[in-house]
């Protein structure tokens, strides 16, 4: 069986910097025409000039002949001006700013302390029509990790809304029911970016046999009948809810550690993931508008002009994908999602 889409477009992805930016960026490239950039490096993108600068630097690390079209999303932070968020409203590269709530995942201690004192930069943002991208969880220790998204969405998400109702939100990598009902409560103004791996698996995933720290993430999985939601939701139809993998790029290093890091790197086998998710579903049929349509109509963008073909012959994912290709494994390796299994799915590009 073959399946051809409008070439899709990844709206969360975070490629880091340096020698991991040129080893992880031909991956999405090879997929998705478009994808949204995190700005999470340390120190953070904040600025449209810092975004301008790591846009070419991506740009810099593409295989030639690329087409591939980054899309900036902008740190914010406690430091925010409205005149950053007009320049970022004029500039076609940007298509928002990233919340983080200070400590809440990878490099986000320069994140927003106190979401009620930015009310002038969120007023800023709904009148220029700038997104504001959400990673919602609270960071409250005492708050159980499992329930940081709900109570974010009931402390924080739905008030901010309920004041400000035409500001741009998408709630990043939803993980749960609430999240869920959350953008199908809302008006047209809110959606929802969705991860492979939190339509694969649930929570005992991390622990199956053992502690599995290449699944640990942030948001964490969570329990199954929350994965339901999430299946249901991205494959109703519903023009909300698009794809957004979410792929985080660490070294085997820094996850197999006594703290390891969160983080699935998913862009090796990206749409491949969805196209299994959605066959097995006998839904193949509603992925192109999961992944092609929504999230550019969402962004008042273009659908791409490209295809891209996908075959159902196995692909089979490395155990780790190196600096260099054929070296020896290293504590530098990425250990991608589904290391050494086989996916009934390949993609094959459209020339
Ligand atoms: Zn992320």
């Amino acid at each position: 069986m073959t399946i051809t889409l409008t070439q899709p477009d990844d709206w969360h992805v975070h490629v880091r910097d340096g020698e991991m930016l040129a080893r992880v960026i031909p991956y999405t490239a090879a997929q998705f025409g478009r994808a949204l950039i995190m700005p999470n490096l340390d120190p953070p993108v904040s600025t449209v000039q810092q975004a301008l600068e790591y846009r070419k630097t991506i740009l810099s690390a593409l295989p030639e002949g690329s087409s591939f079209d980054p899309k900036m999303s902008l740190y914010l932070t406690d430091d925010t001006t409205e005149t950053e968020v007009k320049a970022a409203a004029q500039c076609e590269h940007i298509l928002g700013f990233k919340l983080y709530p200070a400590d809440t995942t990878t490099n986000s201690s320069s994140g927003v302390t106190r979401v009620s004192s930015m009310m002038n930069v969120f007023e800023s943002m709904a009148r220029h029509g700038v997104v504001l991208q959400v990673h919602g969880e609270v960071a409250d220790p005492h708050v159980d990790i499992f329930d940081r998204e709900s109570v974010f969405i009931d402390q924080i998400l739905f008030p901010l809304h309920q004041e400000l109702p035409d500001l741009g939100l998408v709630l990043e990598h939803v993980t749960t029911r609430q999240g869920v009902d959350f953008v199908k409560a809302t008006n047209h103004f809110v959606a929802g970016t969705i991860t492979p791996h939190h339509l694969m698996y649930n929570r005992n995933e991390m622990f199956r046999g053992g502690i599995r720290p290449h699944n640990y993430c942030l948001p964490v999985l969570k329990r199954e009948t929350h994965r339901q939601s999430l299946v249901a939701a991205a494959t109703s139809g519903d023009p909300s809810f698009f794809l957004g993998t979410d792929s985080a790029p660490q070294t085997r290093s820094s996850k197999q550690s006594a703290c390891g890091c969160a983080g699935i790197f998913s862009a090796h086998a990206a749409i491949e993931f969805y196209a299994e998710i959605f066959a097995g579903l006998e839904c193949i049929n509603k992925l192109e508008n999961f992944a092609s349509h929504f999230g550019a109509d969402f962004y008042q963008l273009e659908k791409n002009p490209g295809k891209i073909t996908l075959n159902n012959k196995t692909k089979h994912i490395p155990e780790s994908i190196g600096k260099d290709q054929g070296a020896e494994a290293s504590d530098d390796d990425i250990i991608p999602l589904m290391a050494g299994q086989t996916l009934s799915w390949s993609l094959l590009l459209d020339s």
